[in-house]
């Protein structure tokens, strides 16, 4: 095993003290640190070292692909590591977006292709031609907007803001309570002219001002939807995001809490700090909230409108480990609460299995052991772990300490 340094990643919407307070830096931070990459993809690799020199990850599993991730994962997934693991810190919102099907996403490859747009061209979607599910796990509270809200409320909540302008709307989602109701409005809205879109979103964000006032101390949901619309529209002028963000779920996560985005579900990350786990790959639809290229024909042709549940994922809970494990065959996260008193070795496949994984303290002090090799992780400090080591045994070394384990799924038989 390995000490892993992950690469830090200046987006506008970082945060200034989340990232390097977790890593032991000192903040606030000159630049906005949005990212921490822990992985192995080619655009910012996390590196080891090996015998006094640095080496990316990237390059150690090229090396030894069946040494690093074991023969299976090697096999299945071409020698490449399948996931990237992330530390995201927002301190404002990031782009309403939403990733391909692997089958939209190798069409949609192949299309760009042929109309000979480069590969890192700005207004290329398609950057490889894989899907890209993602999950997150807060480690702070965390706020976003994820999956579209059902009709039936969001027509309530359109009723409830009295904004002249949004009574046809309401009435037109109010007689077609499906995803075709959803669809039409939510593409009415994506498309609509400067001019009436600016008009629009001028009424609607007086209405919610008009609605916040009349409830003042309230906190539910409605309530929060409209002062999300607020903020977003103070950041985001002639954006339709900002109007879109009523049809959206708006929801609010307590440190360990999960949501699994799978393709096409429209979400927005607004403030917080979780751990984020991710398919290789760099596929992303955006429709607003962005200065980045938008493509809302492209997005329409992926999103789903027929998920109306907020995508939680269920944390299993064993013996003081949670195992995250969204339906993907390209990761799982374990999230280990360990304490000095007793169990000095998580049990499940994602500490013990055969396969790599990257191990991430997020909090206090634990020791990591394979055979005679000793590692110690601070907070804010990861491991990468070959699949041709030896079993894993973790113990915490402080009275407290929490270890994050992303690994590849392994079926619950030959656990
Ligand atoms: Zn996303």
């Amino acid at each position: 095993m390995y000490p892993l340094r992950g690469a830090v990643r200046n987006y506008s919407w970082g945060s200034h003290t989340a990232l390097a307070e977790l890593t032991g830096r000192p903040a606030p931070t000159e630049e906005p640190e949005a990212e921490l990459w822990l992985g192995a993809h080619p655009a910012a690799p996390a590196v080891v070292d090996e015998d006094g020199t640095t080496v990316s990850l990237l390059d150690l599993i090229a090396r030894d692909p069946e040494g690093q991730l074991g023969s299976e994962c090697a096999r299945e997934f071409d020698g490449r590591l399948p996931f990237l693991l992330k530390v995201l810190a927002a301190e404002q919102p990031l782009s309403l977006q939403a990733h391909p099907s692997r089958a939209q996403a190798r069409e949609g490859f192949a299309r760009e292709n042929d109309a000979g747009i480069p590969l890192g061209a700005p207004h290329r979607n398609y950057r490889d031609d894989n899907h890209k599910p993602e999950m997150v796990v807060a480690l702070s509270r965390f706020e976003a907007l994820a999956g579209f809200r059902a009709p039936t409320e969001t027509v309530e909540f359109l009723r409830d803001l009295s904004v002249p302008e949004l009574t046809p709307y309401a009435s037109e989602l109010g007689d077609h309570l499906d995803a075709t109701g959803l669809r039409a409005l939510f593409t009415a809205w994506m498309t609509l002219p400067t001019k009436s879109l600016v008009a629009l979103t001028d009424a609607v964000l007086a209405g919610c001002e008009r609605y916040l006032a009349a409830r003042a101390g309230s906190d539910d949901e409605f309530t929060v939807a409209a002062r999300t619309a607020l903020d977003l529209g103070r950041a985001y002028a002639e954006d339709p995001g900002v109007i879109a963000s009523l049809l959206l779920n708006r929801v609010s996560m307590e440190p360990g809490d999960a949501l699994f985005l799978p393709a096409g579900n429209l979400h927005a990350y607004l403030r917080g700090t979780v751990v984020e786990i991710m398919a290789n790959s760099d596929n992303v639809l955006r429709g607003g909230l962005t200065s980045k290229h938008v493509d809302v024909p492209e997005l329409l042709r992926v999103l789903d409108f027929g998920s109306v549940d907020v995508p939680w994922v269920r944390a299993r809970i064993d013996r003081g480990e949670c195992l995250y494990a969204p339906p993907v065959c390209e990761f799982e996260l374990v999230r280990a609460e360990l304490d000095l008193s007793g169990t000095s070795r998580p049990t499940s496949a994602a500490f013990g299995g055969p396969a790599s994984r990257i191990l991430l303290c997020v909090e206090g002090s634990a020791q990591l052991r394979c055979s005679d090799q000793i590692l110690n992780l601070e907070r804010g400090e990861a491991a990468w772990v070959p699949g041709s080591d030896p079993e894993l045994v973790v113990q915490a070394r402080s009275p407290h300490a929490t270890v994050f384990a992303a690994t590849l799924p392994v079926p619950s038989e030959s656990t």
